[in-house]
C-alpha cells in the first residue's frame, strides 16, 4: 500500500466500551513489543484517564501539550509527540482531554479531527496504536474514524459477549457513515484464567463466532502485567522473562505474521480476511 512502494502505518484502535478489560495494558505492551521487533510505533493515548501515558513513565501533569491540544487544533502532532525510553513514540493525554468531548461537539468535522491530525505521519510509522477510553464517545469515534481496524481486548466472562454485540453494532454504524474501510483486526483474550469453566465456555463461543479473527495468542492473568504500570514501564522492560511479557511478544509476532502473509503464522490458509495490505 501507499505510493511508490512506501509503506504506510497500520492504524489500530484498541477499543472496548467495557471498562477494565485490558485495553491500556494491551496498547502499552504491544507498542513496546512491536518496537522490540524493530517496528516503528506511535501510541496515542485517547483516554482522559491518561493510563497509557503514565504506563510509559510520563507524568500526566508534565504531559504538555497533550493530544487534547492536537485535537482542538492548537498544536501539531510534532509538537505533542514524546519519545519514550522504550523505543516508541507517544502522544500523551491527561484529564484535560475530557474537555475535548464537549469542545469537539461544536467543531466542524468533529469526527475527523484525529484522522486529519495524523495525515502525513503515516509514512513515519509501521503501527499507530490508539488507546481508547471505555466509552463510545466522541474521542472513541475519532479513534474509529482514524483507524483501519480495531483490536478488541476482552475478558472471557459472562457479560463479555453481550458487550461485544453492542461494539460490533457501533463498528457497523461507523463503517456505514464515517469510515468505510474499518474492520476488525482481532479479538484478544486477556486476563485469562484457564481453570475457570465459564472462561473456557466463553472462549470457545468467541472462537465459533469470530473464527480466525480471534488471536491465537492468549494473555494470561499475570501479576507482573498489573505491577509494571506502577513502575512506569511496559512489562518487557520491567520483567522480560515473565509470562505477561512473553504473551505480548507472541501477540506482536502473531500480528506481524498475519500482516506479512498467512503462511508465516500458519493461519489455517484463510488469510483473505486480513489480506488488505497488499
Ligand atoms: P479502562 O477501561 O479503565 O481504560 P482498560 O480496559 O484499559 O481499562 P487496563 O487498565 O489495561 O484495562 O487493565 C485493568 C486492570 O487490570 C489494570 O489494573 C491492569 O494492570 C490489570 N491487568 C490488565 N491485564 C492484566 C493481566 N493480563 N493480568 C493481570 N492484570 C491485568
Ligand atoms: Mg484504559
Amino acid at each position: 500500500m501507499g505510493v511508490g512502494g512506501a509503506k504506510l502505518a497500520k492504524v489500530l484502535a484498541v477499543t472496548n466500551q467495557k471498562g477494565g478489560v485490558g485495553k491500556t495494558t494491551t496498547a502499552v505492551n504491544l507498542s513496546a513489543c512491536l518496537a522490540a521487533l524493530e517496528q516503528r510505533v506511535l501510541m496515542i493515548d485517547l483516554d482522559p484517564q491518561g493510563n497509557a501515558t503514565t504506563g510509559c513513565g510520563i507524568a500526566k501533569r508534565s504531559a504538555l501539550p497533550s493530544v487534547y491540544q492536537m485535537l482542538i487544533g492548537r498544536s501539531t502532532l510534532a509538537e505533542v509527540r514524546i519519545k519514550t525510553e522504550f523505543g516508541f513514540d507517544l502522544l500523551p493525554a491527561n484529564r484535560e482531554l475530557a474537555g475535548a468531548e464537549v469542545e469537539l461537539i461544536e467543531m466542524g468535522g468533529r469526527e475527523y479531527r484525529l484522522r486529519e491530525a495524523l495525515a502525513g505521519a503515516g509514512g513515519e510509522y509501521d503501527f499507530i496504536l490508539l488507546d481508547c477510553p471505555p466509552a463510545l464517545n466522541m474521542l472513541t469515534v475519532n479513534g474509529l474514524v482514524a483507524a483501519q481496524a480495531v483490536m478488541i481486548p476482552m475478558q472471557c466472562e459472562y457479560y463479555a459477549l453481550e458487550g461485544l454485540t453492542d461494539l460490533v453494532a457501533t463498528l457497523k454504524k461507523v463503517r456505514a457513515n464515517l469510515n468505510p474501510v474499518l474492520e476488525i483486526e482481532g479479538l484478544l483474550r486477556t486476563m485469562f484464567d484457564p481453570r475457570s469453566t465459564l472462561t473456557q465456555q466463553v472462549s470457545a463461543e468467541l472462537e465459533s463466532h469470530f473464527g480466525a479473527k480471534v488471536y491465537r495468542t492468549i494473555v494470561p492473568r499475570a501479576v507482573r502485567l498489573a505491577e509494571a504500570p506502577s513502575y512506569g514501564k511496559p512489562v518487557i522492560a520491567f520483567d522480560p522473562s515473565s509470562k505477561g511479557a512473553q504473551a505480548y511478544l507472541s501477540l506482536a509476532q502473531e500480528m506481524l505474521g498475519r500482516i506479512v502473509g498467512p503462511d508465516l503464522s500458519g493461519l489455517s490458509g484463510d488469510g483473505a480476511a486480513q489480506g488488505a495490505t497488499a
